[in-house]
C-alpha cells in the first residue's frame, strides 16, 4: 500500500546554534521582525540573548511577550493587529508550544483574512505565509517542526487545531542550552507530552512503517533521558537527547496523528487551563490500558523497545507499557486530576466533550463510549 510521509523542516541543531540567527535573518532579507515569547522565557534570560543576536542583524524589532499557555483566538487577533501595523516581514518564536503555535497563527493572518477561527481543520489556509523562525525552549510539543497550531476558542470553550503544511516554521534553531533553565515541573510535563506523542502515533490507525520508525526511536530516546533531565537539569547530554527525541517523534506524529489521550487533554485544557503536558501525562497510562485491548501486539513491541522484560504471553505483556508509564509519572511527580483541581462533578461534561474531539478518529480502539471515558477519568483522579 502506498503512503505519504511529509517533512519540511530546515534545522540547525546543537549547543550554540542560536548564534546562527543573524545570518538566517539576513537570508530572509528581514526588515521588521516580531519576536514572540512569554514571561518564563524572559525570566530565564533567554529572550535577552535572542534579542542580542537579532540586534546584530540590524533589523527593527517588535516584541510580543504576552504569550499564555493554551493561546486563545483573542490573543492571536490582538498580536496580528500589532504585526500588521508594524509591517512585520519575519517572525521569531521563542519558547514552548504556546509561543510557536501562537506565532504560526499570527502569521496566517498576515496573508489571509481573519478571523483565525476560520482556519480550524486540515488544509484551510489559502495563501502562503511569511518566514517564521522557531527557537524551542522546551523538549515536548515538537511544534517547531509540525504543521499544527493548537488554539483555544473561548466562545465554544474548546481547543481546536489548524493543520496546514503552509504553517510549518521555515527555519528551526535548536539550541539545547536554552532548555537548561526550564523548571523541573515544566521539564517533566513537556517531556511526558513528547512521550505521549511517541506512543499515540505508534499505535495510531494512520501509522505507517516510516512514522513507526520515528515514533519508536523517539520513545526509546525520551524514555531513557527524561528521568535524567528531571533529576539533573544541568545534564546537557540528556537535554540534547531530549531535543533530538522530540524532533524524531515530531516527524512521526505529524504524519500519523495522535489519539484519545490528546482528545482528553485538549478538553481538560479548554475547560480548566491545565498545561498540555500535565493533562496528557495524568491520563496516558489509563488510556494505554484501554487501548491495549485493540492493539496488543503494538503494545508489546513498544514495551520491548524500551527494554521491559516480556513473558511471551501477549495477554499479560500488553499491559507492561501502561505499568511502566504509571511508574514514570509517579517518579516525575505528575499530579493526578484531583491534585490539578478537577472535581468529579465535571466528569460527565468532560466526557461528553471528549467524544466530540476529531483526534479520536485516529485512536486504535474505536467505538469509544462516554462510560469508557468516565472510567479513564476515574482512574486518573
Ligand atoms: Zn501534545
Amino acid at each position: 500500500m502506498a503512503y505519504n510521509f511529509f517533512v519540511k523542516s530546515d534545522i540547525v541543531f546543537g549547543c550554540g546554534s542560536a548564534s546562527a540567527l543573524p545570518e538566517v535573518l539576513t537570508q530572509y532579507q528581514a526588515k521588521n521582525v516580531m519576536v514572540v515569547y512569554d514571561a518564563g522565557v524572559k525570566a530565564a534570560g533567554i529572550s535577552e540573548k535572542v534579542l542580542g543576536f537579532i540586534e546584530k542583524a540590524g533589523v527593527n524589532t517588535v516584541i510580543f511577550d504576552k504569550v499564555m499557555p493554551n493561546p486563545t483566538n483573542e490573543l492571536v487577533e490582538e498580536a496580528a493587529v500589532i504585526a500588521k501595523d508594524a509591517g512585520i516581514d519575519v517572525f521569531v518564536a521563542v519558547g514552548g508550544g504556546s509561543s510557536i503555535d501562537l506565532a504560526k497563527a499570527i502569521n496566517i493572518l498576515m496573508t489571509n483574512p481573519g478571523p483565525i477561527g476560520n482556519y480550524g481543520g486540515i488544509g484551510m489556509v489559502k495563501n502562503n505565509v511569511l518566514p517564521l523562525i522557531a527557537i524551542p525552549t522546551t523538549a515536548g510539543t515538537s511544534s517547531e517542526i509540525t504543521n499544527v497550531s493548537a488554539l483555544i476558542d473561548t466562545e465554544k470553550v474548546c481547543k481546536y487545531v489548524v493543520i496546514d503544511d503552509k504553517i510549518v516554521p521555515s527555519k528551526v534553531i535548536i539550541d539545547p542550552e536554552f532548555t537548561r533553565t526550564m523548571p523541573v515541573s515544566v521539564t517533566a510535563a513537556t517531556g511526558m507530552d513528547a512521550i505521549t506523542h511517541a506512543v499515540e502515533s505508534y499505535i495510531s490507525n494512520m501509522a505507517t512503517p516510516l512514522t513507526q520508525y520515528n515514533s519508536v526511536k523517539g520513545l526509546q530516546i525520551l524514555h531513557e533521558n527524561l528521568p535524567k533531565v528531571v533529576a539533573n537539569g544541568d545534564d546537557m547530554d540528556a537535554r540534547e537527547q531530549m531535543m533530538l527525541g522530540c524532533i524524531i517523534t515530531g516527524f512521526g506524529f505529524s504524519n500519523a496523528n495522535l489519539g484519545l489521550v490528546h482528545g482528553i487533554a485538549h478538553t481538560l485544557s479548554a475547560h480548566f487551563h491545565l498545561p498540555h503536558g500535565m493533562a496528557n501525562a495524568c491520563v496516558l497510562p489509563y488510556v494505554m490500558e484501554f487501548n491495549a485491548e485493540s492493539c496488543p501486539d503494538q503494545m508489546v513491541e513498544l514495551a520491548k523497545a524500551i527494554g521491559l522484560e516480556t513473558s511471551g504471553n501477549v495477554d499479560a505483556d500488553k499491559y507492561l507499557l501502561a505499568g511502566e508509564l504509571k511508574k514514570l509519572i509517579g517518579l516525575l511527580g505528575i499530579k493526578t486530576l484531583s491534585q490539578q483541581g478537577i472535581e468529579k462533578k465535571d466528569f460527565e461534561m468532560l466526557a461528553e466533550d471528549v467524544l466530540k474531539e476529531p483526534v479520536l478518529n485516529f485512536n486504535p480502539r474505536q467505538g469509544i463510549t462516554k462510560e469508557q471515558i468516565l472510567d479513564i477519568l476515574e482512574k486518573a483522579y
